[in-house]
Parts: C-alpha cells; structure tokens; sequence
C-alpha cells in the first residue's frame, strides 16, 4: 500500500513531523537506519535545553579574530582534526563570511522565529502523551568566571534582551549562596527565567514513537539508499512508496542530497557528553558556561556535561581525549561532586555554513520535502520544524516566511 508520508528520519525533527501529520489522518511511515532512543542519533546525546535564548550562532562578528585561539589553544573548547581541515574549507570559508554584522543580525533573527516559543511547541507536541512528563520548566543559568567575561558577552546578552529575554544577573554573595556548590572559580551568573529542558532525550523520543505507532503510524528499521520520485530503496533492497516524503535525516541528509543534486552546505559540528550516574549533588536546575561550550543538565537522578565543538567529518569515530577535557572541566565547576559511573557519547550537530536550518520543498524533485539542521538548537526547534513541515504538506496557513530556511541559499 502506498504511503501518503514517508518520513526519512526519526530523530527529534522527524517525530515531531511524524506526529503532527498522523493527527491529520495520514498513512504516515517513519523510517530510520537505528532505533528510535539509539546512541547513534545526535536527539539521544544532547544537554536537552529548550534554549529559547539561544539565538546567537558560532559565526558572529569576531569570529575569524578568535580562530587563532580556538585552533590553537589547549583551553579551547573548539577543536580540528587537521588532516580534515582541507575538506573543511567549503563550508568553513562561507560560513567565516557570514559571521559579518549584517548577516549575524539577520541569521538571529531567523533562528529566534523558530525557538522563542519552544516550551510551548513541545507542550503543544506531547499534549495528553506519556511523552510530557520529560519536559521541565524554569530557568537556565550562565555562570561566569568573573564579570569581566560577562562584560565579554555584554553584546549577546544585549542582543537576547532586545528580542524580549529578560535575564538577571547575580553577583557576590547572592551568587555564592545560590550556587554555592560551583567552585569559587565561579563568581557570577546570568539567570534566563521562562526556559525548560528535557530530563531524558532517550525517554522522550521514545516516547514520542510509542505515541505514533499507538494511533496507527507505521515505523520501519531500514537505511535508504536512495530516493526517487514518490520512492525510495532500502539498504535491504526494500523499496517503499509514498505521495510525499519528508528528509529529516540530521547530518545525514547530506549524503542523500547528493543523489538528488541539491547542493546543501551542512557539516558535521561534533560534540560530546559525559553524564554522571550516582552523583552526590544534583543542581536544580541547567547550566551553561558560554566560554566552554558546555552545558549542565540534571536529568532524572544523571548530570550531563554536554557540548564542545569538533571538525572531523561525520565519519571519524569519537576521539577519546575529548572526554578528558570534560572531565577537567568537572572539577574545576564542580570540585566536590562524586559519581559512581559515567556514560560517554560522542554526536553530530547538523550545522549549515549560515547556522540556519533547512526546511522546505524540493524545487528539483517534486513531493520531496526537508526538515533538518537545527545545529546546535535542534532539540530546542525540533517540534516547531515538524509544524511548519507538516502544515506545508497539509496546506496549512503559516505565518512563518520559509526564504531564509530554502535549500536554494547555497547555490
Ligand atoms: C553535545 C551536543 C549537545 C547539544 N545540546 C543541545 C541542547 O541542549 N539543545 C538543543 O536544542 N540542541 C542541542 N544539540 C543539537 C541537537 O541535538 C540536534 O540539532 C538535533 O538532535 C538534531 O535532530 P535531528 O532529528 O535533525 O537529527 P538526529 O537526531 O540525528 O536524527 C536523524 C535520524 O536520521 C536517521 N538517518 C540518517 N540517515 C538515514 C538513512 N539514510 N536512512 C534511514 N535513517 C537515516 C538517523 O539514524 C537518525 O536517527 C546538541 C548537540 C550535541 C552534539
């Protein structure tokens, strides 16, 4: 029987895609080369934030000033493999090039229409699931070494509280009676009320596939190898047939793009995590450290330290060092913490040269339509790009201008 979805993808994007088209009566299959909550997909391994704020991408104004040091300093939570560098290029120069103000100004523009509201799109998505007990409310904290680092971020943080983020800062001793169990390397933190975060990726994708497959949506573990109009074969030699199908195959979508000649500059931003299993503290609520590139989540009884940025192609297996450099990070926030075992992980952000994502439908191949690079903000605008997706499929009125998120952009 022909399908009248076919979803290539079941991380967070292509769930939430899933789900709002099987509410409208579809025939929806999703088809994904792992299991839904699998390590290998970038939706399991994430610090979970519903990052409303989180507006301002890596390529800004100073950017090509802070290569140097993100290149070649130990400190640096950015890294290179540098025999990958060439192969790089195409997609770092441009997206160098875009860190200009213009374009800055614009890209935070584009990606605040999808993240602003993201407590509520998720709210929205799990309404009367199981899926809904994962998503917590409150606040998210940047902490700071000292205020001069704060005064380093002055431009961001003026950037968040001109699109209507309000935040407070606190200092000395109102900061160290809050966070006192930080490290006194710590001495003052920025707290952005009306945020969230997602205490079990794994869980909640999971259960967002359970709610699916209980109103009737269909959910095939297979590779596609590739698509053609109205169908697509497997690495199994299946071949499924659906009226419209839907890319959202994160970093992966690259490689199927190809057989299709569309040029998409997206390239693997990598990052890991170490979560903490039998810690003896557990903070109330997310931290970020903004100059690391980490964030602190607690989820269900685990810490995860989540983040840094790693060049290397999606093909280069984890590289184990980058564990060690969470692990001194740990002891310099959190001197005191003890755990019993940790988890390590190692994911793909699906990050395009201008940080934005691409959603949209195909000019080349009709009914093929794409959902996928959210970067570092995926988790965050998962259920919002699987709205827009589906309201595009369904001919549903959105008010949201699709030019900035077109696939066309990297010709
Ligand atoms: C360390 C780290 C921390 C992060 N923290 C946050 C955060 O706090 N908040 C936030 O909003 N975002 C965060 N992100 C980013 C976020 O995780 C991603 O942007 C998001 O998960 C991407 O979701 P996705 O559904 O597009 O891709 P994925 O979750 O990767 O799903 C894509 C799916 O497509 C499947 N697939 C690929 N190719 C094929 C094929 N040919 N056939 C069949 N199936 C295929 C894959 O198996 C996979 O399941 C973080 C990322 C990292 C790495």
């Amino acid at each position: 029987m022909t399908n009248d979805i076919l979803i290539i993808g079941a991380g967070i994007t292509g769930l939430s895609a899933a789900l709002y088209l099987k509410r409208n009566n579809l025939r929806v299959m999703l088809l994904d080369k792992v299991n839904v909550g699998s390590k290998k997909q970038t939706s399991y391994g994430n610090a979970g934030l519903l990052a409303a704020s989180s507006i301002i991408p890596l390529s800004s104004p100073g950017l090509i000033q802070k290569l140097p040091n993100y290149m070649f300093s130990k400190s640096s939570p950015v890294f290179f493999k540098y025999s990958y560098l060439l192969k790089l290029m195409p997609w770092l120069i441009p997206f160098l090039k875009n860190s200009n103000n213009e374009k800055f100004l614009s890209i935070i523009k584009n990606i605040h229409e999808l993240t602003y509201d993201t407590v509520e799109q998720h709210v929205n998505l799990t309404k009367n699931t199981k899926a809904s007990k994962f998503i917590k409310k409150g606040k998210i904290t940047m902490i700071f070494e000292n205020k001069n680092e704060i005064e380093q971020n002055s431009r961001d943080l003026e950037i968040r509280k001109n699109y209507g983020f309000n935040f407070k800062k606190i200092c000395n001793s109102k900061f160290l009676k809050d966070y006192y169990y930080l490290s006194n390397n710590y001495d003052s933190g920025i707290e952005f009320k009306n945020h969230g975060w997602i205490s079990s990726p794994q869980n909640y994708l999971k259960a967002l596939k359970t709610e699916f497959l209980s109103i009737g949506g269909k959910f095939i573990n297979d590779e596609v190898k590739n698509i053609e109009k109205n169908f697509v074969t497997t690495m199994s030699n299946r071949v499924f047939k659906a009226e419209k199908i839907i890319i959202s195959s994160g970093i992966w979508s690259k490689r199927l793009l190809k057989n299709l000649n569309h040029k998409v500059n997206i390239e693997a931003e990598r990052g890991y995590h170490i979560v903490l299993k039998g810690v003896n503290f557990l903070p109330p609520n997310p931290l970020m450290i903004i100059n690391k590139k980490i964030a602190i989540t607690p989820m269900e009884n685990t810490l995860r330290f989540a983040g840094i940025v790693e060049f290397a192609g999606i093909d280069e297996p984890e590289i184990k060092s980058r564990y060690n450099f969470i692990r001194q990070l740990i002891k310099n926030i959190m001197p005191d913490l003890k755990w019993k075992s940790e988890d390590l992980w190692m994911g793909q952000r699906p990050s395009s040269s201008d940080s934005l994502p691409i959603i949209g439908k195909s000019d080349k191949i009709k009914d093929v339509f794409f959902a996928f690079g959210g970067q570092h903000v995926g988790m965050t605008m998962g259920p919002k790009v699987g709205k827009i997706i589906s309201d595009l499929i369904l001919n549903k009125k959105n008010n949201i201008d699709l030019s900035p998120y077109s696939q066309n952009r990297f010709l």
